[in-house]
This record gives structure tokens, C-alpha cells and sequence, in this order.
């Protein structure tokens, strides 16, 4: 008998969208324009470094490119996970920048004030509650890893609360997981408000924001930069290059980025019955522990937003626009939402989208200048760049400043960007750390491949 899926029936569209009531609706550039500084992308990182730029710059003008919708990509498809670190979380910073990994906690935390702050100043409506997030584990070495987690998180200060038994069951009644880590200092956005906040705030300070106005080429002239689109050119004294896991304008930078797919289903409203018979009674954001991870979230009309686990790399690394939906792993999503909530048995999903995580092999963004340092660019964020594009817009700006600063000198930001091999063996290497990857969630045990990627100070992940 054929198996029917909830999932068909959901709306194929990121549900965000659908949230914010009065969106911006900004031109499409026409003709020439000069400018002080041009930003190419209206993600996160492109609009938070406009906005700060305006403090910074006073009467500059400033013009931000936008290829297609404002928050069309990554920042209006995302869980709205809103970290209070800068390096993909604690553990990332220690296995990766020892050295700086205390300068890196701390910064984390400040820039998740600061975000806030800056929200409350601009009374931008982000969504943004700080609600905390709990860790959830499946399996007695996951377990361990919380434990593992708390004791790391100890070291710099950071409070958590470890649970098990009826103290989990108060959080989340799931036969899925055995134990939960609580970290209260953590927080969630709305990723479409956000995306309007942030236009509307620097719009308001005077930014000229285009759509539709893809930039084609990137190119030095004079002592400025000169950008091209379909209808018109900008010449630019700087430059700020916020477009994530497209292709980057910049040849040197395509191997420093994969393009990896992730997916999410949101459910239908659940009623307050069906939110106590899974004992989620706050608003945190919850998390999985494998390394093939699944996020979950509820929405204001209680929602529950479902996304993860699949990691998907396809040859060549394809950008095709219906690769942003995938039957096979919204039927995973689907089987393991059911395993993990069979109270919820017979709710059905309103949406499903997908989008493109920009996969860096030390998991963290890296931020430089080119073109003799007119164009600063940031990208690599893999799937933690909600809180940490904020940060890579204020050092780029520092850059573009020609400022040294705590952030600047950040070995995690300014070292190279470790290249990802040409295809095919991209394409191989790749499989085989996810294959490895979808192993040691089983068995607990890490490869060989892994733990010489460890020790070389790389990963794969979203
Ligand atoms: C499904 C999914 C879930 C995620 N969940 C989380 C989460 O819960 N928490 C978290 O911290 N992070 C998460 N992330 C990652 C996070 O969304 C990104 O790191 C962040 O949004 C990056 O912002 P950005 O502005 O750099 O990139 P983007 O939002 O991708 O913006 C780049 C923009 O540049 C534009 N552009 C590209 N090329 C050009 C060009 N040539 N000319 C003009 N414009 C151009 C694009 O159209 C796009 O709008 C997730 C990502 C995905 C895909």
C-alpha cells in the first residue's frame, strides 16, 4: 500500500514570510548611481552592516543590492535560533581557536546583548525573545556529551541545568529523549520581522535599498569599485560583499564555501491539550544532539517549526532553485517527528521549504578585504549566523575603516579559509564524513576520517 504523507499537503513556501504585515517593498535600481559604500546582499549580514554603518559614517551615502527579495535566502528560511555566540558555539571555539576561545565566549555573549540592544533602539520587532534552549539527548554517549557540555560551559561561566527523568518530562515529554540540557541564555528571532526590521531601521537612516538588482560583475575603477546589474552600475568607494552561499563575486573565495541544503516542516497549530501532552511549556528552542541534528521551535500561534537532520551536498554544488524542495527529506523530517511526539499523532504540517546553509570547514565565518581593501567581505557561517552575522558586519566595517579592533585581530575571522578540494573529490570526501557522521550517531564511535579532521582543526556540518 502506498504510505501517504502529511508533508504533500504543506504550503512549499517558508512560513515567515507570512508573518510580517507590512513588508518593505524597495526598487529596483535604474540607471547609474555613486556611492560611499555599497553593500551586495539583503541577508542579515548585508542589512545589519548597513545600519551600523549609519552610525558610523554620518552623510555617507550608502546603497544596499539585493538580487532578488530581501531575505529570500538563508535569513528568511532559517529557525530563527538566535545564539549567544560568535563561533558556532562553545565547543567549536575550544576544538578550534583554544587560544582565543575565551575572548570568543565572551564576545559571543556580548554580541547577543548588543543585538538585543540595538533591536530596542531601532524598536525594531525582530520576534526576539531570550527564552533560553534546551539540549536534548537520544542515546547513553549523547548523554554523556551533555554532560560533557556542562562541565565546558562551566568553565567560562555559562549556566545550564542537566535533566532527566520527571525534570525532563516537565520541558519536553518525548519517549525520544533521555536527557536535556537547559541553557537559559539563549534566544530566538522571528527571521522575516527581523529582516523587515532591520530594512525599515536603515532605511529610515537614510540607506537606498534595491531588489530585483543582481549584481553581475565586481570589478576595480579607479580608486573605487564599479558593480554591475541588469539596469544600471554603481560606483562605490567601498564595498561590502554579504551574500552567503551564493557563488561569491570574488573567484578566490568560491572554494572557501559549500553550498548545503537543509530542510523544515512547520506543523499546524497545536492546541493547548496537544502542547501539555508533550510537556513543552515554555517558549525556549530546543535541539537534538547527533550529529545529524533536528531544531525545534514553536511559533507565536504554537507551531511547531521542525528542521534539520538531512544535510544534503549535491555534485557541483547545485544552487538550483527547485532543490529547495525535497520529497526524501521531508518524509525523514516527517517519520522522525512522529517518533519523537506519537501524541501528536494525526497533526498535520502547513509548510515545508528548504535552503542553503553555507558550510565553512572550520564551521565559522571568515571576514577579509580585497581589491586593496575597498571591498571587505563575510561568509561561512555554516548554520549558526543568525547572532554571528551582526558581529561579521561590525568587523567588516571596522576593516573598511582601516581600524584594528579586539575583533579584527580574531584569529577565527581573519585567518584563510581552509578550501574544500575540486570536485569529484569534494563530492567524495563529503559522502564519506557524512556516511562516518551517520555511523558514530549510531554506535557513539567517532572514524578514523573524523578524528584526523579533528586533529587538523576541520569539520563538516550544518
Ligand atoms: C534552513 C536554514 C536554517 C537555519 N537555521 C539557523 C538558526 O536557527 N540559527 C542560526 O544562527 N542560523 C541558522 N541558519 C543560518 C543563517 O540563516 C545564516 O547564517 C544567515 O541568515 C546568513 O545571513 P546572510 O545575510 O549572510 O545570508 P543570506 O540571508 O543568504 O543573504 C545573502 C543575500 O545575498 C543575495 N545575493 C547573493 N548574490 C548576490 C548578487 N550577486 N547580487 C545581489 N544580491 C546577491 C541573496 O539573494 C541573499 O538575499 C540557517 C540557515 C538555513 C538555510
Amino acid at each position: 500500500m502506498m504510505q501517504t504523507h502529511r508533508y504533500a499537503e504543506a504550503t512549499p513556501r517558508p512560513y515567515w514570510a507570512e508573518t510580517v504585515a507590512a513588508p518593505v517593498a524597495p526598487p529596483v535600481l535604474e540607471g547609474d548611481i555613486t556611492c560611499d559604500l555599497a553593500i551586495i546582499g539583503g541577508g542579515f549580514t548585508g542589512l545589519w552592516s548597513a545600519l551600523k554603518a549609519t552610525e558610523r559614517f554620518a552623510g555617507a551615502r550608502i546603497a544596499l543590492l539585493e538580487g532578488e527579495t530581501l531575505g529570500n535566502a538563508a535569513s528568511g528560511r532559517n529557525g530563527g535560533f538566535c545564539a549567544p555566540s560568535i563561533s558556532h558555539g562553545v565547543s567549536n571555539a575550544v576544538a578550534r581557536w583554544p587560544g582565543e576561545a575565551d575572548t570568543l565566549v565572551r564576545l559571543g555573549r556580548e554580541n547577543l546583548d548588543a543585538f538585543e540592544a540595538d533591536l530596542t533602539e531601532y524598536a525594531i520587532d525582530g520576534g526576539f525573545e531570550r527564552r533560553g534552549k534546551l539540549n536534548v539527548a537520544a542515546t547513553p554517549w549523547q548523554v554523556d556529551g551533555l554532560r560533557a557540555m556542562q562541565a565546558s560551559y562551566a568553565r567560562f561561566g555559562i549556566e545550564t541545568d542537566l535533566l532527566e527523568g520527571a525534570a525532563l518530562d516537565a520541558r519536553l515529554n518525548s519517549p525520544r529523549y533521555t536527557a536535556g540540557l537547559f541553557e537559559p541564555n539563549y534566544a530566538l528571532v522571528n527571521p522575516a520581522k527581523l529582516v523587515n526590521g532591520l530594512a525599515r531601521a536603515a532605511m529610515a537612516r537614510g540607506v537606498e535599498i534595491y531588489q530585483d538588482s543582481r549584481v553581475t560583475a565586481l570589478r576595480s575603477d579607479g580608486d573605487g569599485v564599479r558593480l554591475t546589474t541588469a539596469q544600471g552600475t554603481v560606483c562605490a568607494k567601498q564595498v561590502i560583499l554579504a551574500t552567503n552561499a551564493a557563488v561569491p563575486l570574488l573567484w578566490r573565495l568560491r572554494p572557501a564555501i559549500i553550498p548545503i541544503w537543509d530542510y523544515t516542516l512547520l506543523s499546524a497549530p497545536l492546541t493547548d491539550d496537544q502542547m501539555a501532552a508533550i510537556g513543552w511549556q515554555g517558549r525556549y528552542g530546543i535541539a537534538d544532539s547527533g550529529n545529524q541534528f533536528h531544531y525545534f521551535r514553536k511559533t507565536d500561534d504554537n507551531r511547531i517549526l521542525w528542521g534539520g537532520y538531512d544535510a544534503i551536498y549535491h555534485y557541483g554544488g547545485r544552487r538550483d532553485a527547485h532543490l529547495h524542495d525535497r520529497a526524501a527529506s521531508y518524509a525523514r523530517l516527517e517519520q522522525n517527528f512522529f517518533d519523537a511526539f506519537p501524541a501528536l499523532e494525526g497533526i498535520g504540517f502547513t509548510h515545508r521549504w528548504g535552503g542553503i546553509i553555507d558550510t565553512s570547514a572550520r564551521l565559522t565565518a571568515f571576514v577579509g578585504t580585497a581589491l586593496s581593501g575597498r571591498v571587505a567581505y563575510a561568509m561561512g557561517f555554516t548554520g549558526q549566523g543568525v547572532s554571528a552575522s551582526r558581529f561579521a558586519g561590525l568587523t567588516m566595517l571596522d576593516l573598511l575603516e582601516g581600524k584594528t579592533t579586539e575583533r579584527t585581530r580574531l584569529k577565527m575571522l581573519s585567518s584563510p579559509a581552509v578550501p574544500f578540494p575540486p570536485e569529484p573529490i569534494r563530492s567524495w570526501v563529503v559522502k564519506w564524513a557524512q556516511a562516518d557522521l551517520a555511523r558514530e550517531d549510531l554506535t557513539g564511535r567517532r572514524s578514523l576520517l573524523l578524528r584526523t579532521m579533528d586533529r587538523i582543526g576541520i569539520g563538516f556540518g550544518s
